[in-house]
Formats: structure tokens, C-alpha cells, sequence
């Protein structure tokens, strides 16, 4: 019931039209009891500034930050966790007297669903991470700071690859390796990192035939395979490495708890993604049909 108290939150991006964070977000608030409603705001590349400072002065408590917009909101903050600091990105806005303190929960909340999925923690793990984007510098930077040994970054771009790296040894207590995305032939990169993350796009809907130049037969039950990509639920990338023994995760596991951890910081009410899992799975095998 909408009325007088209820409390405005909202996702900033553009395109927004896919998003299933509207979806999400306004079951944890009916889960949690909290009179209050989300919505998803298509902003103009140039209406960045306008649309934080009118938020602001609505009093809207809090939003999430996609694409294009986690690095040009960083102006209009008051204050970034030290996450979204690594990050030089933001994905959750959180109101306060002072302005919008903007936090990145996307690598805590892979972490989080890891945990939970998995009881896969990074401390002291050897993790290969196939891509160089924003998503792949969320995720490395959450397990670098919570205590990764090493990470390496296998990317397209050789440029990308060294620079996200560089970055994350920059850190501290991480070695952080760059390599050619063709050393995913090499043998000894499945007996050397038995956890793969891949954080490129390839294999996501409509092109679902594509995948990273794995060599499946390398893997066993020791290794983890995570594909970011959460549309489709099984890529084929999740579908090759679990024909082989591998344990498996998807990306939807990451955007349930990004977001739990962002409604968290909101409203101050841990919230359990879990009951959500199976109408996200609904909606997503929906929005394919
Ligand atoms: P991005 O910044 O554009 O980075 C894309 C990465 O993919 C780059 O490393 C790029 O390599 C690589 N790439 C793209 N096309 C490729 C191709 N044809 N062959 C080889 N490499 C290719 O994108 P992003 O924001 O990191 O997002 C990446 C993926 O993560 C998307 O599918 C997104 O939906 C997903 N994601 C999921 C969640 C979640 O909650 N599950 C959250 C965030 C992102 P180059 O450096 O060579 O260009």
C-alpha cells in the first residue's frame, strides 16, 4: 500500500528496460516490511548531476548505479566505501544528511553468493579472472582485499589485462599476473587455479553458442567454474564445465546478493535473497521465451 510515509529507492542507468533489480528489490521490501517503493530511472547521459540532486532533494534513500553511469556518479558523492574507491566505480547510493555515500557490492556480493552456494571463501585461494571490465574489477578487487594470494587476469586486450592487474597488486598481500586470453589452452593453468571466474559478456543472451577458449577436459571436480552472465541461467560455458566435473556457479547468485547488500545498507534489515532465487529464475526464463 502506497501512501503517505512510504519511502522512494530507485536504479539510475540507461537502458534500464532489462533490469531486474525493480523486480528484486520491491520483494525484499515487501519481505522486510518496509513501506517503500523501487523504481528504475533511464537518465540521460547529460542529466547525471540533475538526477542525484534531485534524488537528494526528494529525500530518496537510497539507489543502485548500472551501466553507464558506476563512474559518473562519483562527482555528486559526499564519501565511497573503500571498495568503491578500489573500484573507481559505484553501484549503491545510500542516502545521508551530508549527501549520497556510494558503495560497490558487486564483487561482495559474488562473495557473498560463493559462500553461500559453494562455502567457497578466497582467503589464500589461486584465481583466475577471464576479462578486464568494470565487472571484472568489482570482483577482483572484493577478493583481493579479502585475502586472495593470487590473481591472475586473463583478457582480450593485453592493455586491459596489465592494468587491472597493476591495479590489483597495488593493494597489497595479492600477486596479481596478466596473460593473453589464448593462455587458456595451457594445461598448466587448470593445475595452477582451480577456481575460474569469467567476467566477459561472451555467452550471454542472444548469443548464447559463445564461450571463453576453455579446455574442458582439463577440469575436474576441484575446480569452480562462475560465469557472471546470469541470462542465460546455464551457459554454455556453466553447461561444458559441469559435463566435466566441475562445480559450477551463475551470475544470478552475484546480482541476488549485490543487492541484498545494498538493501541492507538502506534500510539497515539484512534480508535473505534466497526466497527470491526461484521467482528470479521465473522471471528469467520468461523474459527468454
Ligand atoms: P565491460 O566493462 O564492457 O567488460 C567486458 C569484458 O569482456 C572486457 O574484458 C572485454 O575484453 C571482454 N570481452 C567482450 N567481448 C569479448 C569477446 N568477443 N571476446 C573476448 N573478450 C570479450 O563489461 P562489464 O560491466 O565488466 O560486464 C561483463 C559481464 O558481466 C556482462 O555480461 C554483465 O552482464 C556481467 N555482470 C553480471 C553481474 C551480476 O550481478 N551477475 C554484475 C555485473 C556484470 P576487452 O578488454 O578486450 O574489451
Amino acid at each position: 500500500m502506497i501512501n503517505a510515509q512510504t519511502k522512494l529507492f530507485g536504479l539510475l542507468g540507461n537502458p534500464v528496460g532489462h533490469s531486474l533489480s525493480p523486480f528484486m528489490q520491491n520483494i525484499f521490501l515487501e519481505q522486510c516490511g518496509v513501506n517503500g517503493v523501487y523504481l528504475a530511472f533511464a537518465v540521460a547521459p547529460d542529466k547525471v548531476g540533475d538526477a542525484l540532486r534531485g534524488m537528494f532533494a526528494l529525500g530518496v534513500q537510497g539507489a543502485n548505479v548500472t551501466i553507464p553511469y558506476k563512474e559518473a556518479v562519483i562527482p555528486y558523492l559526499c564519501g565511497m566505501s573503500k571498495a568503491a574507491q578500489a573500484c573507481n566505480a559505484v553501484n549503491t547510493l545510500i542516502y545521508t544528511e551530508k549527501g549520497y555515500y556510494g558503495d560497490n557490492t558487486d564483487g561482495a556480493g559474488l562473495l557473498a553468493a560463493l559462500a553461500r552456494e559453494h562455502d567457497w571463501r578466497p582467503e589464500g585461494r589461486k584465481i583466475l579472472v577471464v576479462g578486464a571490465g568494470g565487472a571484472a574489477r568489482g570482483v577482483s578487487v572484493a577478493m583481493a582485499l579479502q585475502g586472495a594470494a593470487e590473481i591472475c587476469i586473463a583478457n582480450r586486450s593485453a592493455e586491459h589485462a596489465a592494468a587491472l592487474a597493476e591495479q590489483i597488486e597495488s593493494l597489497g598481500n595479492v600477486k596479481a599476473t596478466a596473460v593473453p586470453l589464448e593462455q587458456l589452452q595451457k594445461e598448466a593453468l587448470y593445475t595452477q587455479y582451480h577456481t575460474i571466474v569469467n567476467t566477459t559478456s561472451l555467452g550471454m543472451s542472444p548469443h548464447v553458442e559463445r564461450m571463453i577458449p576453455l579446455r574442458a577436459e582439463l577440469l575436474d571436480a576441484e575446480h569452480l567454474v562462475v560465469d557472471l552472465v546470469y541470462n542465460p541461467l546455464e551457459t554454455r560455458l556453466l553447461r561444458t564445465a559441469k559435463e566435466h566435473g566441475a562445480k559450477t556457479a551463475s551470475g544470478l547468485g552475484m546480482l541476488l546478493y549485490q543487492g541484498a547488500l545494498a538493501f541492507e545498507a538502506w534500510t539497515g534489515k539484512a534480508v535473505d535473497p534466497e526466497p527470491v532465487r526461484q521467482r528470479m529464475i521465473a522471471q528469467l526464463s520468461g523474459a527468454a521465451q
